[in-house]
Protein backbone atom coordinates (compact mmCIF):
# COMPACT_ATOMS: atom_id res chain seq x y z
CA UNK A 1 0.00 0.00 0.00
CA UNK A 2 2.95 2.15 1.05
CA UNK A 3 4.91 1.74 -2.33
CA UNK A 4 1.06 2.77 -4.56
CA UNK A 5 1.03 5.89 -2.91
CA UNK A 6 4.45 6.61 -3.65
CA UNK A 7 4.41 5.76 -6.90
CA UNK A 8 0.98 8.23 -7.47
CA UNK A 9 3.14 10.84 -5.41
CA UNK A 10 5.78 10.37 -8.32
CA UNK A 11 3.05 11.42 -11.12
CA UNK A 12 2.39 14.63 -9.26
CA UNK A 13 6.17 15.66 -9.11
CA UNK A 14 6.46 15.01 -12.58
CA UNK A 15 4.12 18.19 -12.99
CA UNK A 16 5.62 20.49 -10.22
CA UNK A 17 6.26 23.75 -11.18
CA UNK A 18 8.55 24.95 -8.42
CA UNK A 19 10.77 21.85 -9.25
CA UNK A 20 10.47 22.81 -13.17
CA UNK A 21 11.28 26.80 -12.38
CA UNK A 22 14.15 25.83 -10.51
CA UNK A 23 16.18 23.43 -12.63
CA UNK A 24 14.91 25.05 -15.71
CA UNK A 25 16.80 28.18 -14.50
CA UNK A 26 20.34 26.04 -13.57
CA UNK A 27 19.64 24.46 -17.12
CA UNK A 28 19.72 27.81 -18.76
CA UNK A 29 22.83 29.09 -17.22
CA UNK A 30 24.50 25.84 -18.28
CA UNK A 31 24.12 25.83 -21.59
CA UNK A 32 24.96 29.61 -21.70
CA UNK A 33 28.28 28.84 -19.84
CA UNK A 34 29.05 25.34 -22.25
CA UNK A 35 28.28 27.97 -25.21
CA UNK A 36 30.40 30.93 -23.96
CA UNK A 37 33.01 28.47 -23.70
CA UNK A 38 32.91 26.35 -27.33
CA UNK A 39 31.90 29.87 -28.77
CA UNK A 40 35.60 31.20 -27.62
CA UNK A 41 37.82 28.70 -26.32
CA UNK A 42 39.63 27.27 -29.31
CA UNK A 43 41.25 24.84 -27.01
CA UNK A 44 37.83 23.00 -26.26
CA UNK A 45 37.24 20.36 -27.98
CA UNK A 46 34.93 19.82 -31.02
CA UNK A 47 33.88 16.33 -30.26
CA UNK A 48 35.24 14.39 -27.26
CA UNK A 49 35.63 11.68 -29.48
CA UNK A 50 35.38 8.16 -27.71
CA UNK A 51 34.59 4.61 -29.36
CA UNK A 52 31.02 3.43 -29.58
CA UNK A 53 31.57 0.70 -27.08
CA UNK A 54 32.98 2.46 -24.71
CA UNK A 55 30.40 5.31 -25.10
CA UNK A 56 27.80 2.80 -24.24
CA UNK A 57 29.27 1.20 -21.13
CA UNK A 58 29.74 4.94 -19.94
CA UNK A 59 25.91 5.21 -19.88
CA UNK A 60 24.76 2.06 -18.99
CA UNK A 61 26.89 2.65 -15.86
CA UNK A 62 25.21 5.88 -15.69
CA UNK A 63 21.55 4.35 -16.05
CA UNK A 64 22.30 2.03 -13.00
CA UNK A 65 24.00 4.96 -10.71
CA UNK A 66 21.85 7.63 -9.02
CA UNK A 67 22.92 10.58 -10.73
CA UNK A 68 20.70 13.86 -10.58
CA UNK A 69 19.67 15.30 -13.44
CA UNK A 70 21.55 17.94 -14.23
CA UNK A 71 24.17 16.05 -13.85
CA UNK A 72 22.74 14.05 -16.80
CA UNK A 73 22.33 16.82 -19.01
CA UNK A 74 26.24 18.14 -18.29
CA UNK A 75 27.46 14.60 -19.02
CA UNK A 76 25.41 14.80 -22.08
CA UNK A 77 27.23 17.96 -23.22
CA UNK A 78 30.29 16.75 -22.78
CA UNK A 79 30.00 13.72 -24.89
CA UNK A 80 28.13 15.17 -27.57
CA UNK A 81 29.63 17.37 -30.58
CA UNK A 82 29.36 20.94 -30.22
CA UNK A 83 28.21 22.73 -34.13
CA UNK A 84 28.27 26.26 -32.38
CA UNK A 85 32.23 25.76 -31.91
CA UNK A 86 34.03 27.99 -34.82
CA UNK A 87 36.38 24.61 -35.62
CA UNK A 88 32.92 22.68 -36.60
CA UNK A 89 33.44 22.39 -40.06
CA UNK A 90 31.45 19.23 -41.09
CA UNK A 91 28.16 18.03 -41.98
CA UNK A 92 25.44 20.37 -43.04
CA UNK A 93 23.73 20.92 -40.17
CA UNK A 94 22.37 24.61 -39.24
CA UNK A 95 24.15 25.92 -35.87
CA UNK A 96 20.70 27.25 -34.34
CA UNK A 97 20.42 30.84 -33.38
CA UNK A 98 19.97 30.68 -29.86
CA UNK A 99 17.12 32.18 -29.42
CA UNK A 100 15.42 28.90 -31.58
CA UNK A 101 16.40 26.72 -28.44
CA UNK A 102 14.32 28.62 -26.48
CA UNK A 103 11.54 28.63 -28.85
CA UNK A 104 12.28 24.81 -29.12
CA UNK A 105 12.05 24.26 -25.36
CA UNK A 106 8.10 25.93 -25.73
CA UNK A 107 7.38 23.69 -28.40
CA UNK A 108 8.26 20.53 -25.88
CA UNK A 109 6.43 21.78 -23.75
CA UNK A 110 3.25 23.01 -25.14
CA UNK A 111 3.50 19.27 -27.55
CA UNK A 112 0.84 20.95 -29.93
CA UNK A 113 0.34 18.18 -32.27
CA UNK A 114 0.03 20.85 -35.41
CA UNK A 115 -1.36 18.47 -38.04
CA UNK A 116 -4.99 19.88 -36.99
CA UNK A 117 -6.11 23.87 -36.73
CA UNK A 118 -6.99 22.97 -32.96
CA UNK A 119 -4.06 21.14 -31.89
CA UNK A 120 -1.73 24.17 -32.93
CA UNK A 121 -3.32 27.67 -33.83
CA UNK A 122 -0.25 29.14 -33.59
CA UNK A 123 2.39 26.83 -35.07
CA UNK A 124 -0.44 26.66 -37.86
CA UNK A 125 -0.66 30.37 -38.92
CA UNK A 126 2.99 31.03 -38.31
CA UNK A 127 3.64 27.77 -40.60
CA UNK A 128 1.51 29.76 -43.44
CA UNK A 129 3.56 33.37 -42.82
CA UNK A 130 7.07 31.26 -42.48
CA UNK A 131 6.41 28.98 -46.00
CA UNK A 132 4.64 31.89 -48.13
CA UNK A 133 7.84 34.08 -47.10
CA UNK A 134 9.54 30.50 -48.85
CA UNK A 135 7.39 30.52 -51.56
CA UNK A 136 7.83 34.68 -52.64
CA UNK A 137 11.62 33.99 -51.86
CA UNK A 138 11.40 31.09 -54.19
CA UNK A 139 9.20 33.34 -57.14
CA UNK A 140 6.42 32.12 -57.13
CA UNK A 141 3.33 33.58 -57.98
CA UNK A 142 0.28 33.40 -54.88
CA UNK A 143 -1.69 30.38 -55.89
CA UNK A 144 1.50 28.43 -54.17
CA UNK A 145 1.06 26.31 -51.26
CA UNK A 146 3.46 24.58 -49.12
CA UNK A 147 4.22 23.34 -45.03
CA UNK A 148 7.04 22.18 -42.86
CA UNK A 149 7.44 19.01 -42.16
CA UNK A 150 10.60 16.46 -40.71
CA UNK A 151 13.24 16.86 -43.24
CA UNK A 152 14.45 17.08 -46.63
CA UNK A 153 14.47 13.31 -46.93
CA UNK A 154 10.80 12.93 -46.14
CA UNK A 155 9.92 16.31 -47.85
CA UNK A 156 11.67 14.62 -51.02
CA UNK A 157 9.33 11.45 -50.67
CA UNK A 158 6.25 13.49 -50.28
CA UNK A 159 7.26 15.78 -53.60
CA UNK A 160 7.72 12.52 -55.34
CA UNK A 161 4.53 11.41 -54.41
CA UNK A 162 2.98 14.21 -55.62
CA UNK A 163 4.61 14.26 -58.66
CA UNK A 164 3.17 10.22 -59.16
CA UNK A 165 -0.41 11.83 -58.68
CA UNK A 166 0.09 14.69 -61.30
CA UNK A 167 1.98 12.38 -63.66
CA UNK A 168 0.98 8.70 -63.73
CA UNK A 169 -2.66 7.71 -64.06
CA UNK A 170 -4.70 9.18 -61.92
CA UNK A 171 -5.92 5.97 -60.15
CA UNK A 172 -2.34 5.25 -59.00
CA UNK A 173 -3.03 6.39 -55.13
CA UNK A 174 -6.61 3.70 -55.44
CA UNK A 175 -5.06 1.30 -57.50
CA UNK A 176 -1.33 0.92 -57.27
CA UNK A 177 0.34 1.42 -60.60
CA UNK A 178 0.95 -1.62 -62.96
CA UNK A 179 3.33 0.68 -65.73
CA UNK A 180 7.13 0.99 -64.68
CA UNK A 181 7.31 4.61 -63.47
CA UNK A 182 10.87 6.25 -63.87
CA UNK A 183 12.63 9.31 -62.36
CA UNK A 184 15.42 11.04 -64.34
CA UNK A 185 17.93 12.49 -61.54
CA UNK A 186 21.35 13.30 -61.66
CA UNK A 187 24.18 10.77 -60.31
CA UNK A 188 24.90 13.34 -57.71
CA UNK A 189 21.73 13.58 -56.09
CA UNK A 190 21.39 12.93 -52.49
CA UNK A 191 20.89 9.30 -51.66
CA UNK A 192 17.24 10.23 -50.30
CA UNK A 193 15.78 10.32 -53.37
CA UNK A 194 17.09 7.00 -54.66
CA UNK A 195 15.76 5.53 -51.58
CA UNK A 196 12.22 7.97 -52.03
CA UNK A 197 12.05 6.08 -55.45
CA UNK A 198 12.22 2.83 -54.40
CA UNK A 199 9.94 3.54 -51.91
CA UNK A 200 7.54 4.23 -54.14
CA UNK A 201 8.09 1.05 -55.92
CA UNK A 202 10.24 1.89 -58.80
CA UNK A 203 12.83 -0.42 -58.30
CA UNK A 204 16.31 0.22 -59.00
CA UNK A 205 16.01 0.33 -62.91
CA UNK A 206 13.08 3.26 -62.68
CA UNK A 207 16.01 5.84 -61.07
CA UNK A 208 17.37 6.56 -64.17
CA UNK A 209 20.92 8.53 -62.91
CA UNK A 210 22.40 10.91 -65.52
CA UNK A 211 25.73 11.90 -65.53
CA UNK A 212 27.20 14.84 -64.49
CA UNK A 213 30.16 17.35 -66.59
CA UNK A 214 33.23 18.22 -64.74
CA UNK A 215 31.67 20.57 -62.07
CA UNK A 216 29.53 18.11 -61.06
CA UNK A 217 26.47 19.27 -62.92
CA UNK A 218 24.02 17.09 -64.53
CA UNK A 219 25.23 17.00 -68.14
CA UNK A 220 22.24 18.05 -69.89
CA UNK A 221 23.18 16.97 -73.53
CA UNK A 222 23.03 13.79 -72.21
CA UNK A 223 18.98 13.95 -71.03
CA UNK A 224 17.42 13.01 -74.49
CA UNK A 225 19.66 9.97 -74.68
CA UNK A 226 18.69 8.67 -71.76
CA UNK A 227 14.90 9.36 -71.39
CA UNK A 228 14.71 8.34 -74.80
CA UNK A 229 16.19 5.03 -73.71
CA UNK A 230 13.81 4.61 -70.89
CA UNK A 231 10.91 5.05 -73.04
CA UNK A 232 12.08 2.44 -75.88
CA UNK A 233 12.43 0.12 -72.83
CA UNK A 234 8.91 0.84 -71.40
CA UNK A 235 9.38 3.42 -68.74
CA UNK A 236 6.95 5.93 -68.24
CA UNK A 237 8.81 8.93 -66.66
CA UNK A 238 7.19 11.21 -64.76
CA UNK A 239 9.68 13.37 -62.76
CA UNK A 240 12.87 15.28 -63.23
CA UNK A 241 14.69 16.04 -60.40
CA UNK A 242 17.49 18.89 -59.90
CA UNK A 243 19.94 19.30 -57.21
CA UNK A 244 20.50 22.63 -55.77
CA UNK A 245 23.35 22.28 -54.80
CA UNK A 246 24.39 18.31 -54.68
CA UNK A 247 25.76 16.75 -51.10
CA UNK A 248 29.08 15.91 -51.70
CA UNK A 249 30.15 18.71 -54.22
CA UNK A 250 28.14 21.86 -54.03
CA UNK A 251 27.08 21.87 -57.61
CA UNK A 252 24.20 23.69 -58.96
CA UNK A 253 22.45 22.38 -61.58
CA UNK A 254 21.16 24.61 -64.13
CA UNK A 255 18.04 24.92 -63.53
CA UNK A 256 16.50 26.32 -66.21
CA UNK A 257 18.12 23.88 -68.58
CA UNK A 258 15.88 21.11 -66.80
CA UNK A 259 12.90 22.95 -66.68
CA UNK A 260 13.21 23.27 -70.64
CA UNK A 261 13.19 19.22 -70.74
CA UNK A 262 10.72 18.93 -67.88
CA UNK A 263 8.25 21.29 -69.65
CA UNK A 264 9.01 20.05 -73.64
CA UNK A 265 8.16 16.07 -72.12
CA UNK A 266 5.52 17.78 -69.33
CA UNK A 267 7.48 16.01 -66.74
CA UNK A 268 6.96 16.58 -62.82
CA UNK A 269 10.22 19.56 -62.59
CA UNK A 270 11.38 19.04 -59.24
CA UNK A 271 14.10 20.84 -57.09
CA UNK A 272 16.00 19.62 -54.04
CA UNK A 273 17.46 22.55 -52.27
CA UNK A 274 17.77 20.87 -49.10
CA UNK A 275 20.95 22.29 -48.58
CA UNK A 276 21.22 24.86 -51.66
CA UNK A 277 18.08 26.50 -51.98
CA UNK A 278 18.65 28.90 -48.92
CA UNK A 279 20.06 31.34 -51.69
CA UNK A 280 17.16 32.33 -52.48
CA UNK A 281 17.35 34.59 -49.11
CA UNK A 282 20.32 36.18 -50.42
CA UNK A 283 20.59 38.27 -52.75
CA UNK A 284 24.24 38.09 -54.05
CA UNK A 285 23.42 34.17 -54.65
CA UNK A 286 20.28 34.06 -55.66
CA UNK A 287 21.97 33.63 -59.62
CA UNK A 288 22.88 30.30 -58.79
CA UNK A 289 19.11 28.73 -58.36
CA UNK A 290 17.77 31.06 -61.94
CA UNK A 291 14.78 29.05 -62.83
CA UNK A 292 13.95 28.01 -59.60
CA UNK A 293 10.35 29.08 -60.14
CA UNK A 294 9.45 26.75 -63.03
CA UNK A 295 9.82 24.27 -60.41
CA UNK A 296 6.91 22.38 -59.56
CA UNK A 297 7.75 21.36 -55.88
CA UNK A 298 10.84 22.77 -54.17
CA UNK A 299 12.33 21.52 -50.92
CA UNK A 300 14.33 23.86 -49.03
CA UNK A 301 15.95 22.75 -45.31
CA UNK A 302 15.62 25.56 -42.43
CA UNK A 303 17.97 23.00 -40.38
CA UNK A 304 20.81 23.60 -42.89
CA UNK A 305 21.71 27.08 -43.94
CA UNK A 306 18.89 28.78 -42.17
CA UNK A 307 20.16 28.72 -38.42
CA UNK A 308 17.42 26.82 -37.43
CA UNK A 309 17.45 23.36 -34.72
CA UNK A 310 16.69 20.24 -37.20
CA UNK A 311 14.51 18.91 -38.23
CA UNK A 312 13.01 21.71 -39.90
CA UNK A 313 12.25 21.86 -43.85
CA UNK A 314 9.39 23.76 -46.51
CA UNK A 315 8.10 22.20 -49.28
CA UNK A 316 6.37 24.34 -51.57
CA UNK A 317 4.25 23.66 -54.07
CA UNK A 318 3.90 25.76 -57.60
CA UNK A 319 0.09 24.90 -57.65
CA UNK A 320 -1.52 24.68 -54.38
CA UNK A 321 -4.07 22.33 -55.42
CA UNK A 322 -1.23 19.42 -55.98
CA UNK A 323 -0.35 19.84 -52.22
CA UNK A 324 -4.12 19.12 -51.26
CA UNK A 325 -4.46 15.92 -53.83
CA UNK A 326 -1.20 14.30 -52.89
CA UNK A 327 -3.01 12.41 -50.14
CA UNK A 328 -6.71 12.83 -50.69
CA UNK A 329 -7.82 9.77 -48.16
CA UNK A 330 -10.65 9.51 -45.41
CA UNK A 331 -9.92 10.52 -41.62
CA UNK A 332 -12.84 11.13 -40.62
CA UNK A 333 -12.18 11.79 -36.93
CA UNK A 334 -9.67 14.44 -37.96
CA UNK A 335 -11.28 16.36 -40.40
CA UNK A 336 -15.31 17.57 -41.20
CA UNK A 337 -14.62 18.18 -44.85
CA UNK A 338 -12.08 15.93 -46.87
CA UNK A 339 -12.04 17.66 -49.86
CA UNK A 340 -11.54 21.57 -49.06
CA UNK A 341 -8.41 23.17 -49.14
CA UNK A 342 -7.88 24.36 -45.96
CA UNK A 343 -4.49 25.71 -44.89
CA UNK A 344 -4.90 25.73 -41.45
CA UNK A 345 -5.17 21.64 -41.11
CA UNK A 346 -1.77 21.13 -42.24
CA UNK A 347 -2.31 17.23 -42.04
CA UNK A 348 -3.83 17.08 -44.79
CA UNK A 349 -0.88 17.80 -46.97
CA UNK A 350 1.81 16.19 -44.83
CA UNK A 351 2.80 12.50 -44.23
CA UNK A 352 3.05 13.10 -40.95
CA UNK A 353 0.20 13.28 -38.66
CA UNK A 354 1.64 15.12 -35.42
CA UNK A 355 4.20 16.75 -35.81
CA UNK A 356 5.89 19.76 -33.95
CA UNK A 357 5.95 23.11 -33.63
CA UNK A 358 8.96 23.36 -35.79
CA UNK A 359 7.75 27.26 -37.44
CA UNK A 360 8.00 28.44 -33.93
CA UNK A 361 11.63 27.96 -34.08
CA UNK A 362 12.02 30.19 -37.59
CA UNK A 363 9.97 32.60 -36.94
CA UNK A 364 11.62 33.73 -33.59
CA UNK A 365 14.64 33.92 -35.30
CA UNK A 366 13.22 36.41 -38.02
CA UNK A 367 11.10 38.48 -35.63
CA UNK A 368 14.33 39.00 -33.25
CA UNK A 369 17.14 39.62 -36.55
CA UNK A 370 14.75 40.46 -39.04
CA UNK A 371 14.22 38.86 -42.31
CA UNK A 372 17.73 39.84 -44.02
CA UNK A 373 19.90 37.60 -41.54
CA UNK A 374 19.65 34.92 -43.78
CA UNK A 375 20.86 35.96 -46.23
CA UNK A 376 23.72 37.38 -44.31
CA UNK A 377 24.27 33.73 -43.24
CA UNK A 378 24.31 32.63 -46.86
CA UNK A 379 27.01 35.15 -48.08
CA UNK A 380 29.11 35.06 -44.93
CA UNK A 381 28.81 30.94 -45.48
CA UNK A 382 29.77 31.23 -48.99
CA UNK A 383 32.55 33.84 -48.76
CA UNK A 384 34.64 31.95 -46.74
CA UNK A 385 34.28 29.01 -48.61
CA UNK A 386 35.91 31.07 -50.95
CA UNK A 387 38.44 32.31 -49.00
CA UNK A 388 39.12 28.83 -47.94
CA UNK A 389 39.55 27.26 -51.21
CA UNK A 390 41.89 30.04 -52.19
CA UNK A 391 43.95 29.59 -49.65
CA UNK A 392 44.32 26.03 -50.18
CA UNK A 393 45.42 26.54 -53.87
CA UNK A 394 48.32 28.75 -52.34
CA UNK A 395 49.65 25.86 -50.46
CA UNK A 396 51.88 23.44 -52.37
CA UNK A 397 50.74 19.96 -50.27
CA UNK A 398 47.14 20.37 -50.88
CA UNK A 399 44.63 19.82 -53.92
CA UNK A 400 41.52 20.80 -54.58
CA UNK A 401 38.71 18.98 -55.68
CA UNK A 402 37.11 21.90 -57.48
CA UNK A 403 36.28 25.52 -57.12
CA UNK A 404 32.97 25.39 -54.79
CA UNK A 405 30.28 27.12 -55.97
CA UNK A 406 28.39 27.07 -52.14
CA UNK A 407 30.28 26.55 -48.82
CA UNK A 408 31.34 22.67 -49.18
CA UNK A 409 35.14 22.82 -49.97
CA UNK A 410 36.80 19.25 -50.90
CA UNK A 411 40.24 18.90 -51.06
CA UNK A 412 42.85 16.36 -50.08
CA UNK A 413 46.62 16.39 -48.72
CA UNK A 414 49.22 15.09 -51.37
CA UNK A 415 52.67 15.67 -50.61
CA UNK A 416 53.59 12.16 -49.52
CA UNK A 417 56.17 9.03 -50.62
CA UNK A 418 53.22 6.91 -50.26
CA UNK A 419 51.56 5.77 -53.50
CA UNK A 420 48.01 5.58 -51.72
CA UNK A 421 46.89 9.30 -51.06
CA UNK A 422 43.57 8.05 -50.24
CA UNK A 423 44.58 6.23 -47.28
CA UNK A 424 46.66 8.66 -45.80
CA UNK A 425 43.66 11.57 -45.87
CA UNK A 426 41.74 9.02 -44.38
CA UNK A 427 44.59 8.92 -41.71
CA UNK A 428 44.40 12.64 -41.43
CA UNK A 429 41.23 12.87 -40.70
CA UNK A 430 41.02 10.20 -38.46
CA UNK A 431 43.72 12.04 -36.50
CA UNK A 432 42.39 15.14 -36.35
CA UNK A 433 38.98 13.76 -35.63
CA UNK A 434 40.63 12.04 -32.63
CA UNK A 435 42.58 15.13 -31.42
CA UNK A 436 38.90 16.85 -31.12
CA UNK A 437 40.53 19.82 -32.39
CA UNK A 438 38.74 20.43 -35.59
CA UNK A 439 35.49 18.19 -36.72
CA UNK A 440 35.89 17.42 -40.99
CA UNK A 441 34.04 14.67 -43.27
CA UNK A 442 35.26 12.95 -46.00
CA UNK A 443 34.06 11.93 -49.61
CA UNK A 444 34.74 10.11 -52.58
CA UNK A 445 35.46 11.99 -55.63
CA UNK A 446 35.79 9.78 -58.76
CA UNK A 447 36.65 7.25 -56.63
CA UNK A 448 38.86 9.17 -54.94
CA UNK A 449 39.26 10.18 -50.70
CA UNK A 450 39.00 13.98 -50.23
CA UNK A 451 38.28 15.90 -47.21
CA UNK A 452 35.56 17.01 -47.13
CA UNK A 453 34.32 20.68 -45.20
CA UNK A 454 30.91 22.70 -44.85
CA UNK A 455 31.61 25.62 -43.70
CA UNK A 456 28.39 25.91 -41.62
CA UNK A 457 29.24 28.32 -38.50
CA UNK A 458 28.93 32.24 -39.35
CA UNK A 459 31.54 32.67 -36.29
CA UNK A 460 34.56 30.31 -38.01
CA UNK A 461 37.50 32.88 -38.96
CA UNK A 462 40.02 32.74 -41.81
CA UNK A 463 42.20 31.80 -38.91
CA UNK A 464 40.31 28.86 -38.00
CA UNK A 465 40.61 27.67 -41.34
CA UNK A 466 44.43 28.65 -41.70
CA UNK A 467 45.12 26.47 -38.19
CA UNK A 468 43.25 23.53 -39.51
CA UNK A 469 45.50 23.59 -42.73
CA UNK A 470 49.00 23.82 -40.41
CA UNK A 471 46.95 20.82 -38.23
CA UNK A 472 46.60 18.79 -40.97
CA UNK A 473 50.72 19.53 -42.20
CA UNK A 474 51.39 18.84 -38.38
CA UNK A 475 49.70 15.59 -38.67
CA UNK A 476 51.13 14.50 -42.07
CA UNK A 477 54.52 15.53 -41.36
CA UNK A 478 54.42 12.57 -38.41
C1 LIG B 1 20.77 17.05 -46.55
C2 LIG B 1 20.19 16.79 -47.89
C3 LIG B 1 19.06 15.95 -48.01
C4 LIG B 1 18.46 15.22 -46.84
O1 LIG B 1 17.83 16.09 -45.97
P1 LIG B 1 17.60 15.74 -44.42
O2 LIG B 1 17.01 16.99 -43.90
O3 LIG B 1 18.94 15.41 -43.86
O4 LIG B 1 16.65 14.57 -44.36
C5 LIG B 1 18.50 15.81 -49.27
N1 LIG B 1 19.04 16.41 -50.34
C6 LIG B 1 20.13 17.20 -50.26
C7 LIG B 1 20.66 17.85 -51.49
C8 LIG B 1 20.74 17.41 -49.02
O5 LIG B 1 21.82 18.21 -48.93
Amino acid sequence: MQKVLHRSNALEKAYDISDFRKLGHQVVDMLADHLEEVQNNKEHPVLPYREPEDELAYWQKDFSSDTGVLDVLKNILNHSINVHHPRYIGHQVAVPALVSGLAGLMSDLLSNGTGVYEMGMASNAIEKIITDLMAKKIGYDTNTSGFLTSGGTLANLTALLAARKAKAPSSVWENGHKEKLAILVSEEAHYCIDRAARILGMGSKGIIKVPVDNHFKMDTSLLHAHYNRAVSEGFHVIALIGCACSTATGSYDDLHELANFAEKYNLWFHVDGAHGGAVVFSDQYKYLVDGISRADSVVIDFHKMLMTPSLNTGLIFKRSEDAYRTFEQQAQYLWDSQHSQEWYNSGKRTFECTKSMMAIKTYVILKTHGEEIFGENVDRLYQMASTFAGMITQRPNFELALMPEANIVNFRYTKTQEKDINTLNSKIRQALIRSGKFYIVQTRIQGNLYLRTTIMNPLTKESDLIALLDEIEKIASK
